[in-house]
């Protein structure tokens, strides 16, 4: 069996700082670490290769630094690794990622199921696990933590709902994104990581040209979206002293609320 995690290098934050000139993220001096979703995706994927009989590979695009996430997925447990880095993939949105996410598993051959993680917490839009789905034609199941069984050509999830659960059977192949389940991601051992720094050999890098893609259907060309500005919000506050008894104080400020349709 063939499983594909989807991994992002993320920041470790949720508070993304931009630089008020460029309106670029500011990267400098940020901790990076893996998506924390994609941790748990990850963490299914290993577990079920205890039970199974499968080959995890995690798949990622990112700068070329995003390669030590790749390294500590291959630390965790992972059995290979495709590391899409090259030029033409910057400034891919959501569709553009996708899309290439999806030519390189194309590309990769035979695949049983592929974990994506439900949202990156930088990007944060849960767009890229069903826009590769939809891209390769393949059922979804998204908000899924806990992978019940896997049979030949089916798996029965349970995805999370707002007041519950609902548990789903879904044919093979196909793509489930994840969230927090019951199994802690588990830590990556040093001896791993060691072999995946020091060799790199599992890990195969890939360009534009290796998944048979152009400059123009990729990276900031391909994308269908282009951000016109960025930038942080700015929050004003004003202060208004009420004086007075209590009653009037609390008439004045109940009229005030209501002018400005706070209640
Ligand atoms: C309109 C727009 C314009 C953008 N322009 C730029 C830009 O100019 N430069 C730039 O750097 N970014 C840009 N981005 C951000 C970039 O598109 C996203 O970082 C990327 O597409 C992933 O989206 P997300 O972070 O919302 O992931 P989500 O959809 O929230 O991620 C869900 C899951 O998909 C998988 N996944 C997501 N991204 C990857 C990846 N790269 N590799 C492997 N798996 C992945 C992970 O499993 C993840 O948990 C732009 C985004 C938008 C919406």
């Amino acid at each position: 069996m063939n499983i594909i995690v989807l991994i992002k290098q993320v920041p470790n934050t949720t508070e993304v700082k931009l630089d008020p000139k460029t309106g670029n993220l500011i990267r400098e001096g940020v901790e990076t670490i893996i998506n924390p979703d994609d941790l748990h995706a990850l963490e299914a994927a290993l577990a079920l290769k205890e039970t199974h009989e499968a080959v995890v590979t995690v798949l990622s695009m990112g700068p070329p630094q995003a390669i030590d996430a790749v390294s500590e997925a291959m630390g965790m447990g992972a059995d290979k690794a495709v590391f899409l880095s090259d030029r033409a993939f910057a400034g891919a949105d959501t569709w553009a990622t996708s899309y290439t996410l999806g030519k390189a598993i194309q590309h990769m051959g035979e695949v049983d199921l592929i974990l994506a993680g439900r949202q990156a917490i930088d990007g944060d839009t849960a767009q890229v696990g069903p826009q590769v789905a939809d891209f390769l034609d393949l059922p979804q199941v998204t908000y899924v933590f806990d992978i019940q069984a896997v049979h030949a050509d089916y798996v029965v999830v349970k995805r999370r709902l707002e007041d519950g659960y609902e548990r789903i059977q879904c044919r093979l192949p196909a793509l489930l994104t994840v969230i927090p389940g019951a199994g802690k991601p588990r830590y990556p051992m040093a001896s791993r990581l060691l072999l995946a720094c020091r060799e790199k050999a599992p890990i195969q890098v890939w360009n534009a040209a290796d998944i048979r893609v152009t400059t123009a259907e990729v990276g900031l060309e391909g994308s269908l979206t282009q951000v016109m500005r960025t930038f942080a919000p700015k929050f004003e506050r004003r202060g208004t002293m009420l004086e007075g008894g209590t009653v009037d104080v609390v008439r004045t400020l109940t009229a005030h609320l209501r002018e400005n349709k706070l209640v």
